[in-house]
């Protein structure tokens, strides 16, 4: 039986129980296997830009005897014939483990193809800013989010869904730290969040204010200085109000 990393774990724990998934950008095709093994899922679509790790899914998916439950597909970002497999059945499209820009150019195609999932559950590895101001210009409203420390690293996970409802617009702090996390004080936000903001100040006194590039730089680190601290005040301010 597969084991699936803490980070992938919360990404499968975020899909809606019943969705069909489409996981673009499978690798191992874990993510599939656990949802439908787990019967969260009943099928799904795994695809890859790369025939390697595909064949690695394909060996996957035998071994655990899902093949009728699970296709695999070579595609680059959301292959066009996705719902032949999954039917009329909601789906929930996987981006995990990539950068924000590259989610956010695969959901821009989908998108201009007209071939959009009714929820999607991403996991960016840098640039969480572009993906949430994507997701909301897609009509994507972010329905929850997650946060977790592994291996000394700190994962994002965000849901979102295509349901009709009005998608907010988000502050700069929002779409860089995520709105739900910040409307909910999360702790472990904050002690990143007040961390990185040492660091910066720590930076910040390194460079100097003599070349034209020292004081570009410091303009760029005030700018970030000042979304982290409206971010941590937010927190802190949730923190005051539940003591
Ligand atoms: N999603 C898995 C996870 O989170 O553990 C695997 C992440 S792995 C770091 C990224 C995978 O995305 C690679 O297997 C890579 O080949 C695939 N990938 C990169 N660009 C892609 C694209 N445009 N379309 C489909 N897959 C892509």
């Amino acid at each position: 039986m597969i084991q699936l990393s803490k980070r992938l774990m919360t990404v499968v724990q975020a899909v809606t129980p019943g969705h069909a998934v489409l996981d673009v950008g499978c690798d191992h095709a874990y993510a599939a296997i656990w949802l439908v093994r787990n019967g969260i899922s009943p099928c799904a679509v795994a695809s890859d830009v790369r025939p390697g790790p595909l064949l690695a899914a394909e060996a996957n998916i035998k071994a655990e005897g899902l093949a009728g439950q699970i296709r695999t597909v070579l595609a680059d970002g959301v292959p066009a014939d996705y719902r032949e497999y999954t039917g009329q059945q909601a789906v929930t499209l996987i981006l995990a483990g990539m950068g924000g820009r590259l989610m956010s150019a695969i959901i821009g195609r989908a998108a201009a193809e007209g071939i959009l999932p009714e929820e999607i559950v991403s996991s960016p590895q840098r640039d969480p800013d572009v993906l949430r101001g994507c997701l909301a210009g897609h009509g994507f409203r972010i329905t929850d989010e997650m946060i977790l420390r592994e291996d000394g690293k700190t994962y994002t996970v965000i849901r979102s869904s295509a349901d009709g409802q009005p998608v907010p617009e988000l502050s700069p702090a929002e779409a860089l730290y995520g709105p739900v996390l910040l409307s909910a004080g999360n702790e472990l936000l904050l002690e990143e969040l007040q961390k990185k903001k040492a660091l910066i100040m720590q930076i910040r006194r390194s460079v100097s204010r003599e070349t034209e590039k020292g004081s570009k730089r410091i303009q760029e680190l005030d700018r970030e200085t000042a979304i982290i601290t409206e971010a941590i005040q937010r927190l802190e301010a949730v923190h005051g109000a539940k003591s």
